[in-house]
């Protein structure tokens, strides 16, 4: 593994690679130390979790990190951004962790020659991939489930923005689930084969192990969103979230939008900080593999 960019470049021994990894540094049985590497992150979106927990994993790795700030740098100054990596190369970076809302940069720079070799991680490109958080969400259900055979998923909220959704409709397909999708209908994007679509929530809803709700990304929304009818015909609620579903969220939470906030008082809802909590131990492991291969 040289770079993570995406779920699809990931085969399913990789992914339960990384689970096993992860689940040791999680136990403590697995110690590592990178104090030879150097790893940047370079976020071009916003990010709480995304960006704390990788700071947090390359720390407990005994990695060096670096901040990059888009802001103060030279790209202000007119530098591009793959000279700007070439540079952060030669000074001696090994591995860049980047957010950028750009569906298809971060797959370019991985593939151009540089300094000495760097490798990518996708912390989330535009609206199509979040690999480390379809990993992290992966990590947090088959910790609970163990066996996934037959379990169904029901993902819901604005699935056409949401790279969170691609990605884990990508991983969670190689594996024997039901994935289901329910959005009103200009939210449901483009269809995946495999994949059924709900626009009513009862039936969407019905038997769900798992109800996986997601943001309503305003900031890539260009049509109007009426928000009244959607919280009236997708809100979560009290009375329709299915007894004992384990209710996920990546997180930021619109709260009293997608989920009624004393939802999140609930048991079920107790898994959407554990999903940030993991969130440390999977970018442990996707790091520790990504720079062990380099020789770090
Ligand atoms: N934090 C997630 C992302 O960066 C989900 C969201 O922003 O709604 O894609």
């Amino acid at each position: 593994m040289k770079h993570l960019l995406d779920i699809s470049n990931l085969t399913i021994d990789e992914i339960n690679q990384i689970y096993a990894r992860a689940s040791e540094f999680e136990k403590g049985i697995r110690k590592s130390n990178h104090i030879n590497a150097h790893v940047a992150t370079m976020f071009f979106e916003n990010s709480t979790r995304t960006k704390m927990s990788f700071e947090m994993a390359i720390n407990k790795l005994n990695a060096n990190k670096y901040d990059f700030c888009a802001e103060t740098s030279s790209l202000n100054k007119g530098e591009d951004l793959y000279d700007t990596i070439n540079n952060l190369s030669a000074i001696g970076v090994n591995a860049i962790v980047m957010r950028h809302s750009d569906n298809d940069l971060i797959k370019e720079l991985a593939q151009k020659k540089y300094y000495q070799d760097v490798s990518f991680v996708n912390a989330g490109s535009g609206t199509n991939a979040h690999p480390t958080q379809a990993l992290l969400d992966y990590y947090t259900i088959k910790k609970h489930f163990l066996n996934l055979d037959d379990k169904i998923i029901t993902i819901v909220g604005d699935i056409a923005h949401s790279r969170v959704a691609m990605s884990n409709i990508a991983l969670l397909k190689n594996f024997n689930m039901k994935i289901r999708c329910l959005a009103p209908e200009n939210l449901i994007g483009e269809k995946i084969e495999g994949v059924e679509y709900y626009t009513n929530l009862k039936d969407a809803f019905e038997n769900a192990d798992i109800i996986m709700a997601l943001r309503i990304q305003k900031e890539r929304i260009q049509e109007h969103i009426d928000i009244d009818s959607y919280i009236q015909n997708y809100q979560i609620t009290k009375d329709n979230l299915p007894y004992a579903a384990f209710l996920m969220h990546p997180g930021p939470i619109n709260k009293d939008i997608e989920i009624a906030s004393d939802v999140l008082e609930m048991q079920n809802a107790k898994t959407i900080l554990n999903q940030a909590r993991n969130g440390v131990f999977v970018r442990m492991a996707i790091l520790d593999m990504l720079l062990s291969a380099q020789g770090l």
